[in-house]
């Protein structure tokens, strides 16, 4: 099969095409003597290729060998393909020499044995076995693979194929006399051919309408039809068609006494038939001719014609071919006066027909019918409910898939705000927890600076009271005293060695009494206006304020001829009075507090991180260690009033101011070598660069 155009190029190349007859006995001996040698698929080619060379020149018998030996190949190599093809030819083969028994069998084995086949075969196989099954008689079986065949076309929805078995199934009720639903469905059909432009089916609807109005003696109809089919299949020269349309225009000629015409187109027929082997039709022609010649009562020639129809139509195993060249050669017979012979091929005829059409077969070709229609009606549910099932399929998986995204969006939306949620929650202990401890921070402090601020208050009273207590008693009580101290002195001066020894005595502890009590109080009172006048700053010269000090103090250094040195000293910006009674107090206790040494009073000053700190060392007796804070502090004195005059107030006074200032006063000191006093006040200097200051050692030098 596949090398089929190597060969015919073999055949061509080797001989030529006018030696091609006389090479083809070469060719299959080359062919055959090859297929020993050959694989599997180089044999069954070789096979089909020897088929249809034996098919071309006419040599049945090896034809059919070559294509069973094809089966028995393709068979025992399990080829299903090759085995359909094989059985596919051979079928047809069967069909060609008209054995409609063994098609019947042939394709009945493809059928039966090789399903599934695909649809286009199962279509052509079915076709097959019910044209047979006609052609033998059987209309029943005819008709139900006819239907089967339909039901696979439709399927399928191949036009040219529907067509084909409407066709078909025309023909079953035409071989049943049932000629006006044959014409029914030729009409269906040629509508069909009509619309694809299927110009053979048209021709063979046309043909086989006018074949049936001739049985129906309609004769213009048919005439009408079969000139149509016979004009197509001139134009295309289709020798099978105009066999024949050939056959039905004698028909139709004969119908309408036209013998001459129609003996013309039966003669036609006939010789296209016979051209093409084509018994069944000629049986048809040969039985019309003989009918026409027993009309113009040519009897010899009409019986020889009805029985060579009658043999012929004996030999083909054709039952309605039978049943109509039996009627045909009865009225012979009874024209020709043979009684006997005529009732013989009555009752023959009878018979047939009554075989091909009686109530049983029509029966069960209704039933056939009412069969493939409910399993039609069935497979149309069954594609509704597929159809159905996968609407609602889809709409199911649609909703399934929209309901798993829903569920997802919510789960992710679920999710995040969880998440969102413990974030919030988190966050919102972390702020609760913030406000808690503010809370209790607030509440602490807020608990701590009421405290603070209420005591405070009651400190700031008090001391605002003990200020004011401090100036009323140190200055109301001055007065008094200097009337009592006036009054004393007076005593003193007037009665001074007028009374006995003991007032005397007396009358000097009141007056020394007094005095001290006048300084107590003159001390009291500078301590407490410290705080009562507001102090005004400007630039002062420290070497200026340390300079009237001295002066001041004369009498005491004179006294105790003491000397006093001092270095260059910064200009600050600070209150005068401040600065003269810190320099006061402390060079005045300089001078005081020694021991019979000639007091040495060193003033200076030097700069620490910018502040400058001044100092004033003494030589002095010198405190120790454990009282040289206490000696600030009010009224904190380390001596009798015997050993050394004072009201311990003044440190107290050089601290309160310098602390206004920011600054800090301190003391380094050695007993019975020396003291140094310092204090810091953190004022604007100027005048006086840092370089030139020297250190001093903080510990008292002689
Ligand atoms: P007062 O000098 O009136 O006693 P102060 O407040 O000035 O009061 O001094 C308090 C005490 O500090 C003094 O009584 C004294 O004991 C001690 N003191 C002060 N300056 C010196 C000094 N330069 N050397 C030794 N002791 C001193």
């Amino acid at each position: 099969m596949k090398n089929k155009p190597v060969y015919t190029l073999l055949l061509l190349l080797l001989f030529g095409s006018n030696g091609i007859a006389h090479s083809t006995d070469s060719l299959i001996t080359i062919l055959h003597n090859q297929i020993e040698n050959k694989n599997y698929e180089g044999q069954i080619a070789t096979h089909f290729e020897l088929a249809k060379i034996y098919k071309a020149t006419q040599e049945k018998n090896n034809e059919l060998e070559q294509l069973e030996q094809a089966l028995k190949t393709a068979k025992f190599h399990e080829n299903h393909t090759d085995q359909i093809e094989a059985l596919f030819q051979i079928g047809n083969y069967y069909g060609r020499i008209q054995d409609y028994s063994k098609v019947v069998e042939t394709f009945k084995e493809l059928f039966l044995e090789y399903q599934p086949l695909e649809q286009e075969q199962q279509i052509d196989v079915c076709d097959h076995i019910s044209n047979a099954y006609r052609r033998l008689g059987n209309n029943e079986l005819a008709y139900e693979y006819q239907l089967e065949a339909l039901y696979h076309a439709e399927q399928i929805g191949d036009s040219s194929l529907i067509a084909r078995s409407l066709y078909q199934i025309g023909n079953i009720f035409f071989f049943q006399y049932n000629y006006p639903v044959a014409i029914d469905y030729y009409q269906k059909t040629l509508e069909i051919c009509k619309k694809i432009d299927f110009w053979r089916g048209i021709f063979n609807c046309h043909g086989a309408i006018g074949g049936a109005y001739d049985r129906l003696n309609e004769a213009n109809k048919a005439l009408k039809h079969n000139l149509t089919a016979y004009h197509l299949a001139s134009e295309r020269d289709y020798k099978l068609g105009l066999a024949y349309a050939t056959h039905n225009l004698g028909m139709s000629y004969a119908l309408l006494n036209q013998p001459d015409s129609a003996l013309f187109y039966y003669e036609k027929s006939i010789k296209l038939k016979n051209e093409q082997n084509d018994t069944w039709g000629s049986i048809a022609t040969l039985r019309g001719m003989g009918e026409v010649y027993l009309e113009l009562e040519n009897f010899p020639k009409s019986k020889e014609y009805l029985s060579r129809a009658y043999d012929l139509a004996k030999s083909n195993n054709s039952k309605p071919r039978l049943l109509e060249t039996s009627m045909a050669l009865s009225d012979f017979f009874s024209k020709t006066q043979n009684h006997e012979q005529a009732n013989i091929l009555l009752n023959e005829a009878l018979a047939l027909k009554d075989s091909l059409a009686n109530e049983t077969v029509l029966q069960k070709m209704s039933d056939a019918k009412t069969r493939f229609e409910i399993k039609e009606k069935e497979e149309a549910l069954l594609l509704k409910d597929k159809e159905i099932k996968s609407i609602y399929t889809w709409i199911l998986m649609g909703s399934l898939g929209f309901t798993l995204l829903l569920l997802w969006a919510l789960f992710s939306r679920y999710i995040s705000q969880k998440r969102h949620a413990k974030e919030l929650e988190l966050k919102n202990r972390q702020i609760e927890k913030q406000h808690q401890e503010l809370r209790e921070a607030y509440s602490a402090q807020s608990i701590s600076s009421k405290q603070i601020f209420e005591q405070n208050k009651q400190l700031e009273v008090s001391n605002t009271e003990l200020k004011r207590f401090a100036y009323i008693a140190s200055h109301d009580l001055k007065e008094p005293l200097r009337t009592i101290g006036s009054y004393a002195n007076l005593l003193k001066r007037r009665y001074q060695n007028q009374l006995d020894k003991n007032a005397d005595e007396f009358i000097d502890f009141i007056t020394s009494g007094v005095e001290r009590m006048y300084h107590l109080l003159s001390d009291v009172l500078d301590y407490s206006n410290l705080d009562r006048f507001e102090s005004s700053v400007e630039w002062i010269k420290t070497e200026e304020i340390v300079k009237d000090i001295t002066q001041s103090l004369n009498h005491q250094i004179e006294e105790k001829k003491a000397i006093i040195q001092f270095t260059t000293l910064p200009e600050i910006k600070a209150n005068e009075t401040h600065l003269s009674q810190i320099f006061q107090n402390l060079i005045s206790n300089a001078i005081k507090f020694t021991n019979g040494k000639t007091p040495i009073v060193q003033i200076g000053s030097r700069f620490a991180k910018g502040v400058p700190i001044f100092y004033v060392k003494d030589n002095g007796i010198g405190i120790e260690d454990s009282y040289q804070a206490k000696i600030f502090d009010i009224f904190q004195r380390l001596h009798t009033n015997e050993e050394f005059e004072g009201t311990g107030i003044g440190l107290s006074i050089c601290k309160k101011i310098v602390e206004s200032y920011g600054g800090e006063i301190w003391v380094e000191s050695s007993p019975n070598k020396g003291s140094i006093f310092y204090f810091s006040l953190p004022v604007e200097t100027k005048g006086v660069s840092r370089e030139s200051f020297q250190s001093l050692p903080f510990v008292a030098s002689n």
